[in-house]
């Protein structure tokens, strides 16, 4: 799966140490250059742990608000 430039994926920035909307700015194979959206650091990462990363982050966030809910009876 390829990852279009200007398309947003969360990821957790080195600098800021928090999960934050990174842009892909650009790619070389399977190679990314993200950006992020709050301090507009760039990384270096691999398309496979990008997408990994943003589909973990989207459970971890679907359970807290199932949560915040009290959707505790799963
Ligand atoms: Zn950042």
């Amino acid at each position: 799966m390829e990852l279009p430039r200007g398309a947003t994926r969360v990821y957790c920035c080195a600098v800021c140490r928090v999960d934050t909307p990174h842009t892909v700015a650009g790619h070389r194979g399977n190679t990314y250059g993200i950006l992020c959206a709050n301090c507009r650091n760039g990384a270096i990462v691999h398309g496979e742990t990008l997408i990994e990363y943003h589909e973990k982050w989207q459970e971890d966030l679907r359970a807290m608000l199932q949560g915040l809910r009290g959707g505790s009876h799963e």
